[in-house]
């Protein structure tokens, strides 16, 4: 297991690792990785990295993102997509010469169809204040209120900074998880905001940022630009795949869990 450190050390200064090595990571700022991954990471003295969006720790509300999956979790499918897209009808641009069903089954390769075409319409087509009120009417509708769903799903600051004080990197994660591609305007406002909430956390800025999403699409036109100009080191996108010491710092691979057995098969084997 790598340690943020030696990660930066390997790209950075010519460090070498005896054998292949990974370094878990961990986006959003989910209370889960608190109470659960961090017991098991401390058992094993294993350093890894957080990557936080702020703005639950900010307006106490519920990532859009997170109102998506926690509602997929907790509504009959079938009853949560009828009624998305009876709210949602008249928002869905007429688009004749775009598929999006196609582009969602790209894009969500692990989702079924009707699924990923509901979470891509969610994500990357329809603005994002059109989303948030869908989701949030669904959401009251269960009965559960955003507050309540704050505190079930995030970290708090103090939190972040006891992982921060057992070695583990926080990194930036933006502070409203909206693809970096959708807000290449307001940029400034949502990574500066992100920046200055995680560094009064820990006391110190963060070097590295998790692109949320992080697909090709999603992540800045030009990365190494974008993090130069926020004070970034590293970047991780969640485009998959082993990296080595000359990778792009600000454009690394990342394997999710779902292509672990593929990636680690395809290290070991060659
Ligand atoms: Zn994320």
């Amino acid at each position: 297991m790598a340690t943020p450190l030696e990660v930066e050390a390997f790209l950075f200064d010519g460090y070498v690792f005896e054998r292949p090595s990974i370094l878990l990571t961990f986006d959003d700022g989910l209370i889960d990785h608190y109470l659960v991954a961090t017991t098991y990471l401390a058992e094993q003295g294993v350093s890894a990295a957080f990557f936080i969006s702020t703005e639950p720790l900010i307006k106490r509300s519920v990532l859009t993102v997170h109102k998506a999956q926690w509602l997929r979790a907790n509504i009959d499918p079938e009853l949560l997509r009828k009624t998305f897209f009876s709210l949602a009808e008249n928002s869905i641009p007429d688009n004749k010469f775009t598929n999006y069903r196609n582009e969602a089954d790209a894009h969500y390769r692990f989702d079924n169809s009707e699924d990923a075409y509901m979470k891509y319409l969610i994500n990357f087509i329809l603005p994002s204040d059109v989303v948030d009120n869908i989701l949030t009417k669904i959401l009251l509708g269960t009965g559960i209120t955003e507050g309540e769903l704050n505190r079930e799903l995030y970290m708090h600051e103090e939190q972040i900074l006891d992982l921060h004080k057992q070695g583990h990197l926080i990194g930036a994660h933006s502070h409203r998880h909206i693809p970096l591609h959708r807000i290449e305007d307001d940029f400034v406002s949502d990574i500066g905001t992100n920046i200055d909430v995680i560094s009064r956390a820990i006391g110190t800025k963060p070097r590295w940022i998790a692109y949320p999403h992080g697909t090709t699409e999603t992540i800045p036109k030009a990365p190494r630009t974008f993090c130069q100009k926020y004070g970034f080191a590293i970047g991780l996108t969640m485009e998959p795949g082993w990296n080595s010491s000359d990778s792009p710092p600000y454009r690394m691979l990342r394997i999710e869990q779902n292509d672990i057995n593929s990636f680690v098969d395809q290290q070991f084997t060659t």
